[in-house]
């Protein structure tokens, strides 16, 4: 088997567009959102304004991190010191961390095999008195809305999206982050825009928002955000909320408008590179991949299969392969937390929770992201090594 030469951690260059409208922030001095001239527009407002748009939410804020967006939407949303949280026990560190930023206690739900928060788990768990889910969309993999939105209704819960991995993403037609009270999103370099770090807000409800974007340290310059609610909203609580900087500044804004406006296409870019690696590994008696369901339409920028029969040391025997042949597959069932990927019993802040249905799907599962600077036939061969490595280790073990 040829070995695959590509890097799993390089992504595109910016768009020459959004250097050039970097390059023009630099030139005129005003990085800083608030520093325009008398009636012009900030670049930050104007990603605002797109993205609100885009999302078809009707207020959006721009800040320093996807994290950022998650504390701060707690905090908007009035979650205080104590309150319990639900989350999905399989999901990525900022989010229990963002959890832990407001003080709150994170109660782990369990996941499915489709990788997606187990509903029953959650209604029990729900039970016993949260004021809030804060959904993990991991690995761009949506729950049934529909549902989640019943429970939430059901046991009063404040629904708070993390949309790291489904911005663009759909249920039903709607898209991932208009399902409850706010969509939390990132453009961080490894996802599906990257302004290197940066995250964006949404909310259709004016209190919350006008909340959140004074938080998030306006000063008292909110009548300068364009897709923001009413003054009136501001007025009502502008001295009452502190000033917690985390704003986004007007070159990662610069950066991130013109990949907006490429966001579509790149869909379709990552679809077909998944859609390839997905048709693969479905032929393979061996791995165990799960189709997705009809109702989502999803952002292939990584893919997760599950090797069922795998003991632990064909695990780590499979690592040692993949990689070998150049592919680098991530493994969340590591006891010991590996760059990007920890588990939730590495979480030590957290109360000793235990997911046991969690444990075994994570012990067999690989993850592996699927970077646009790749080709549809580096996509073929990554799979072909994959099946190839799956495969020598069952003999192996025959
Ligand atoms: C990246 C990520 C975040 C947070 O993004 P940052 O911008 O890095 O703070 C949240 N949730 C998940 C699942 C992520 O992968």
């Amino acid at each position: 088997m040829k070995p695959f030469k590509g890097q799993f951690t390089q992504q595109e260059p910016i768009p020459k567009a959004a250097i050039d409208m970097a390059v023009n922030v630099l030139n005129s001095g005003r990085l800083h959102r608030y520093n325009t001239l008398a009636n012009e527009i900030s670049l930050t407002s104007e990603l605002e304004v797109a993205y609100a748009h885009f999302q078809g939410a009707r207020y959006c804020l721009a800040c320093s991190s996807g994290g950022y967006a998650m504390s701060l939407a707690m905090r908007a949303a009035g979650i205080k010191p104590g309150d319990h949280v639900l989350t999905n026990g399989f999901t990525l560190a900022p989010v229990p961390g963002a959890i832990a930023a407001v003080h709150a206690k994170a109660i782990l739900v369990e996941v499915t095999d489709g990788l997606t928060i187990d509903l029953d788990d959650l209604q029990e768990k729900a039970k016993q008195g949260a004021r809030a889910l804060l959904l993990s969309n991991m690995r761009g993999h949506l729950s049934d809305m529909t549902e989640i939105t019943r429970i939430c209704e059901e046991h009063d819960l404040i629904l708070i999206e993390d949309c790291a991995h489904t911005m663009g993403a759909e249920w039903i037609g709607k898209k991932s982050g208009n399902f409850g009270l706010a969509g939390c999103f990132s453009t961080q370099t490894y996802k599906h825009m990257n302004s290197g770090e940066g995250g964006l807000l949404t909310s259709d409800d004016p209190e919350f928002m006008a909340k959140a974007i004074l938080l998030s340290g306006s000063y008292m310059l909110f009548d300068r955000h364009a897709a923001a609610p009413d003054i009136e909203y501001f007025n009502e609580v502008k001295l009452e909320a502190p000033n917690m900087s985390g704003r986004m500044d007007n070159l990662r804004a610069a950066i991130l408008l013109p990949q907006l406006e490429e966001l579509y296409k790149n869909i379709i870019r990552w679809n077909n590179r998944y859609e390839r690696i997905a048709q693969h590994l479905e032929q393979s008696s061996i791995v165990k991949y799960s189709s997705r369901p009809d109702q989502e339409f999803y952002v292939g920028s990584s893919i997760q299969f599950n090797i069922p029969t795998f003991s632990r040391e064909n695990v780590l025997n499979f690592l040692k392969q993949t990689a070998g042949l150049g592919v680098e597959l991530k493994w969340f069932g590591d006891d010991n937390p590996v760059g990007f990927t920890s588990k939730y019993s590495s979480w030590q802040y957290l109360e000793p929770q235990s997911l046991p249905k969690t444990d075994e799907i994570l012990s067999t599962l690989f993850d592996m992201r699927i970077p646009l600077s790749f080709s549809i036939e580096d996509c073929e061969h990554i799979a072909q090594i994959i099946t190839h490595c799956a495969q020598s280790i069952v003999m192996e073990n025959a």
